[in-house]
């Protein structure tokens, strides 16, 4: 089970090159608005032992030790990235940090990017959105198109409508990168007509500059889930490159 401080890495990303991660859940549990059956995190009710969210004066002084450290070593970072152990929008400090990150940034390598992996359930928050729209790769999760077909796949933990979240994503104009798993397990798969289709027309709608997809990487929390090729992720997502889209397929 993956377990983050709150500066980890950098790690290599083939997406985003040396990816130094930040974590605003806590060091030795997870918290998230989602309990996706495929979280490398594991589930949220076995990483309820901490609670405690970083501050947003805690992440800007371990963040600019970090910086400095890699700097005077001249480890390249290509992006600051918000990723960890649950959402990283729920921390109520989110906005305060993205300021400081951009500014940090800014200081200490003036060419990296600031990318949060973000499962999209706060995008209609305007503070929220407003700190997503100030970052380069806003990376927003939807995995299935309706509800109920998100019950199975993410099982959200509080009030989630997949509605609430495309009329969020449409503020971005396009201007975001739309992450999305595709795997089967006993009763969702990504491949499936029902799955696929209404999904495709999330795309369409939605227009993302990028769409990420992905498939399983690592132990799940369910056991049974299987995984896509490469291939046949390619074959299923040619409609949409023949379309124009930007689709990136990671095995
Ligand atoms: S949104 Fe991400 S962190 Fe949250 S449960 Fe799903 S995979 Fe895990």
């Amino acid at each position: 089970m993956v377990r983050e401080e709150t500066v980890f890495g950098p790690i290599f990303s083939r997406r985003l090159g040396s990816s130094l991660g930040i974590n605003l859940l806590p060091v030795n549990g997870k918290i998230c608005t989602f309990d996706c059956i495929y979280c490398e995190c594991g589930w949220n009710k076995d990483g309820h032992d901490d609670t405690r969210l970083p501050k947003a004066s805690e992440v800007r002084e371990a963040l600019e030790a970090k910086l400095k450290q890699l700097v005077s070593e001249g480890t390249p970072v290509d992006s600051i990235t918000f990723s960890g152990d649950g959402e990283s929008t729920i921390n109520p400090d989110f906005p305060q940090i993205i300021d400081d990150t951009r500014a940090l940034r800014d200081q200490y390598y003036p060419s990296a990017k600031v990318s949060v992996l973000s499962n999209a359930t706060q995008v209609h928050r305007p503070e929220i959105f407003a700190a997503l729209r100030k970052v380069d790769n806003p990376i927003m999760k939807i995995d299935a198109p309706t509800n109920a077909l998100v019950q199975k796949i993410n099982k959200p933990v509080s009030d989630y409508d997949v509605n609430r979240v495309v009329e969020a994503l449409k503020q971005f104009n396009g201007d975001f990168v739309l992450q999305t798993m595709f795997l089967k397990s006993k009763d969702f798969d990504s491949s499936s007509p029902e799955v696929f289709n209404g999904w495709m027309d999330i795309v369409r709608l939605l227009k993302p500059r990028e769409v990420m997809a992905y498939t399983i990487d690592r132990p799940t929390p369910e056991v049974g889930l299987l995984k896509f090729t490469v291939e046949e992720m390619r074959a299923l997502l040619n409609p949409l490159i023949e379309e124009g889209f930007n689709v990136q397929i990671k095995g």
